[in-house]
């Protein structure tokens, strides 16, 4: 007898289902992918128990007709590629034809399902036995496809072992809803859990409805938080908006990033991200963001993980340096005059009640005055919504003209009043007060007054006493090679010295005290990583951070009017003056209407 014999199928589909099929979530995101992929332009999700018991999605597709039906159970069928062309730029988010074969081999799954919108009855699949036999009978059903997974693992065990809580499990599948309404506004999602309506979301047909989604999926503070950005380069376009660094987070889990509409997690992006992030966020702090990338789907490959979580793009330099340069442009340019209460329909989402399902908000409240006053810091902070306006970034939303007229005469942070505790400058705008820590603006003013020095110098190197040999592997010393060129640029005298060896022979003057050695292996890997590393810069900046913090107006010293009317001025003017050097704001408002409610004043 033979060692070797075929799997059944149910068996094949269940091993296949243990890449695709980890909990109810990648349930529901492979359901979803397929109602969105049959042209639905509304999807409800019904789920019981966390989705363990019960998960029904119910699109308004083409549907299936009695033909297709049953095939769409059976592994390796799809009807969205045929050939290996298809597949080099497919569009569609599924294309694998596994899903609903390995979902049903862990699962007792039905489908029903109606091609015809004027034919009154529809079909009902199951699925049975080892060999996985399709039983198809009638059944009403209007035109669309319901798909209803019911005892998630009930027939494997050891993987119902790895099922956490009906809460956990819930809010995995809650997010994966969410992050599939982020990926499409044309189509109206509805989420119920053990029979309660959680998400409604109507399809959106304006961008303050696409804002409205984004408020109800992110929380309002985070729309009101955020800059709208909106930039291409040639076929790379990228629009969505970007958390301003004072809406940092403690964890990474505000961060959307699609790729031709498709959900993506990727280390190159969330490089980029962060490096356009780097010298305005609180250390150890996240940014948050939803940002949609679109490119010819020729040059990304979207089949290079089972789940298609991840992407490789064709160049992935390119879009390295085109996401990271349209956020860092975006992020300098926030000045205090973008930074003003919203007003007209944002105003009003943002005094919107907090939404049943919005995830705890985290954004800092800095600054001593400690104790948010009700409405007063938190929601003045939450007032910040920026207004982009760097060319090539598309303003969307705009103030009245009338108001702005009105309003030119005071600069947006308004005229010094008088120093509190020698730490704290108060000024009047017309919105009501602002108060700056003048020690972190100044200090944000002379950074960034050091980097344009430094950077209109260039950067000056000098000579090694004893020129340093640093041992890497071949790889690196080929990186090193090729790159010799950056090298130059960033003040490094590096040269090969052998198969696995290099020779550092110069190092920028203002490094001459720092571990250099460990600095090139960094640079190195970042450049093995990423094609690119701004390891130096953020070395020097590093330096010239320390050297502008003590250079700073320390706390405690005296200004005169004049001296601190100079300073909101120059913070007026720089780039990143909401943040100082570490990421923690430099100034906040509060509006005379907050002011008010402090005394319980109605106007
Ligand atoms: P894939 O999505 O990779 O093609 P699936 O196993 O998810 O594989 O689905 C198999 C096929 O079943 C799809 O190609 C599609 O033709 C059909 N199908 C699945 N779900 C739906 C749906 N909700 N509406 C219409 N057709 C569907
Ligand atoms: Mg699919």
């Amino acid at each position: 007898m033979s060692k070797i014999a075929l799997l059944n199928t149910r068996l094949a589909n269940q091993i296949a289902a243990g890449e695709v099929v980890e909990r109810p979530a990648s349930v529901v995101k492979e359901l979803l992918e397929n109602a969105l992929d049959a042209g639905a332009s509304r999807v409800e999700i019904e789920v019981e128990t966390g989705g363990t018991r019960l998960i029904r999605v119910r699109d308004n597709g083409a549907g299936m007709d009695a033909e297709d039906l049953p095939l769409s159970l059976a592994r390796h069928a799809t009807s969205k590629i045929r050939s290996l062309e298809d597949l080099e730029q497919v569009a569609s988010l599924g294309f694998r034809g596994e899903a609903l074969a390995s979902i049903s081999s862990v699962s007792r799954l039905g489908i029903t399902s109606n091609a015809d919108a004027e034919g009154a009855s529809g079909l009902r699949a199951e699925c049975e036995g080892n060999g996985m036999e399709v039983s198809v009978k009638p059944a009403p059903h209007p035109q669309g496809t319901s798909v209803e997974v019911r005892d998630l693992f009930f027939n494997t065990p050891a993987r119902r072992k790895f099922l956490r809580t009906e809460k956990t499990e819930f809010s995995h599948l809650e997010e994966v809803v969410k992050r599939q309404a982020l990926s499409r506004y044309d189509v109206a999602f509805h989420l119920r859990h053990n029979g309660r309506a959680v998400h409604q979301l109507a399809a959106c047909d304006s961008d303050t409805a696409r804002e409205r989604r984004v408020a109800a999926v992110c929380g309002p503070a985070f729309i009101n938080e955020s800059l709208y950005i909106e930039t291409d380069i040639g076929e790379l376009k990228l629009w969505g908006w970007v958390g301003l660094p004072t809406f940092s987070r403690s964890q990474a889990d505000l961060q959307h990033f699609f790729v031709n509409g498709r959900v993506i997690r990727d280390r190159l992006v969330s490089h980029a991200v962060r490096q356009a992030y780097r010298d305005v966020l609180y250390h150890g702090r996240h940014p948050a963001f939803v940002l949609y990338l679109e490119l010819d789907p020729a040059l990304v490959d979207v089949n290079v993980h089972p789940t298609k979580h991840e992407v490789r793009f064709r160049d992935g330099r390119k879009v390295h340096d085109f996401i990271f340069r349209s956020l860092h442009r975006a992020l300098a340019d926030v000045r205090p005059a973008d930074q003003l209460p919203p007003t007209g329909e944002l105003a009003q989402l943002s005094a919107q009640p907090a939404l049943e399902q919005e995830p705890t908000q985290d954004s800092l409240a800095w600054g001593r005055p400690a104790a948010a006053p009700a409405g007063g810091f938190g929601s003045s902070v939450a007032a910040g919504a920026v207004r982009e306006q760097v060319a090539g970034l598309r303003e969307l939303y705009s103030r009245p003209a009338m108001e702005e007229v009105a309003e030119e005469a005071v600069p947006p942070l308004g005229y010094a009043l008088a120093q509190l505790h020698g730490i704290y400058i108060l000024s009047q705008n017309t919105e009501g007060l602002v108060l700056v820590d003048m020690h972190a603006a100044h200090e944000r003013i002379t950074y960034e007054r050091m980097k344009s020095a430094h950077a209109g110098e260039g950067v000056r190197s000098q000579p090694l006493l004893v020129p340093q040999t640093v041992a890497v592997s071949q790889r690196e010393a080929d990186c090193a090679e090729a790159a010799a060129g950056l090298f130059a640029e960033l003040g490094l005298g590096v040269q090969r010295a052998g198969e696995e060896s290099l020779v550092l022979r110069e190092v920028p003057v203002s490094l001459r005290d720092a571990d250099v050695e460990q600095l090139l292996r960094d640079v190195l890997s970042d450049l093995l990583e990423y094609g690119t590393s701004d390891r130096i810069e953020s070395h020097i900046d590093e330096l010239l951070s320390t050297m502008a913090c003590h250079g700073s107006v320390r706390a405690n010293r005296r200004l005169t009017v004049p001296e601190m009317n100079a300073l909101l001025r120059d913070m007026e003017a720089t780039e990143r003056s909401g943040q100082c050097n570490h990421g923690r704001p430099t100034w906040t408002q509060l509006s005379l209407e907050e002011l008010d409610k402090l005394f319980l004043r109605g106007r």
